[in-house]
């Protein structure tokens, strides 16, 4: 078998590189689009008059609960959109390949099942921390600023914090961040539409295989295993979990 040339290495790492600045420019946009939907729901439960105490949704009108809906519904259309466009990104050519792949069942649920779930879950996280800041009294646009500046880690906001952990409010399902998750999904789909690509455009150019080393020198296991020369049919396996920069070279006669 013949050792892949500094060329391949370095072609087959430059790709890595583009498909990391897809998946940060996700995250990114996600970002923003997680702000603005803060920033509207924020303003509806403050424009309507309701208790400080023990807030929650239903204690809205339908008609300002329908907004909310509306505008988690079009956070999700955002998300949606921006994926789809950085999964593909140049690869249109191969479009219609990578649009079951990107959209997928994975361990039971499709892309758009999960991104629902996800984005339903944002709109519980919000109503927590809007819930904190009208017990609180914290004025709107302050609210909204210290829910978007701590998206990663939304329920250690040191502004909000008394009132996440007073007893009046509920459900303290402290675990990840829906940025986290939502961004995690995003990144590992973008990453899945790339790898896909990248094997289908070098075996088309005659690879009969990928040698796969590691990208990155954090140790994990799972990466680890992967690692080697992996045959045409088998795939590169790659990307190994979200966040994976792990390199495919192919390998030509
Ligand atoms: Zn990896």
């Amino acid at each position: 078998m013949q050792q892949p040339s500094e060329k391949d290495v370095e072609a087959a790492k430059e790709y890595i590189r583009r498909r990391l600045d897809a998946e940060r420019s996700m995250v990114y946009n996600l970002e923003k689009a997680m702000k603005r939907a803060a920033e509207k729901i924020v303003e509806i439960c403050y424009s309507a008059n309701i208790s400080p105490q023990n807030f929650h949704y239903s204690d809205l009108s339908i008609r300002d609960q329908n907004k909310v809906d509306e505008v988690i519904k079009e956070l999700q259309e955002e998300v949606g959109d921006y994926y789809e466009t950085l999964a593909i990104a140049d690869h249109e050519e191969d479009r219609d390949y990578l649009l079951p792949i990107i959209y997928g069942e994975d361990r039971g649920l499709t892309f758009e099942e999960r991104l629902e779930d996800y984005c339903n879950k944002y709109k519980n996280e919000l109503m927590l921390l809007i819930g904190a800041g009208l017990f609180l009294g914290v004025a709107k646009k302050l609210l909204a600023k210290s829910i978007g500046e701590n998206l990663k880690h939304p329920y250690a906001n040191q502004l909000l914090a008394e009132g996440i952990d007073a007893p009046l409010t509920y459900g303290r399902g402290k675990t990840n961040s829906m940025l986290t998750a939502i961004g995690n999904l995003t990144r590992f789909g973008i990453a899945k539409g790339w790898m896909k690509s990248w094997e289908r455009s070098t075996s088309k150019n005659g690879c009969f295989g990928w040698i796969v080393r590691r990208g990155s020198s954090w140790p994990c296991d799972i990466c680890n295993d992967n690692c080697g020369f992996h045959p045409i049919e088998e795939g590169t396996g790659l990307p190994v979990h979200s966040h994976c920069c792990c390199v495919a070279i192919p390998v030509y006669v």
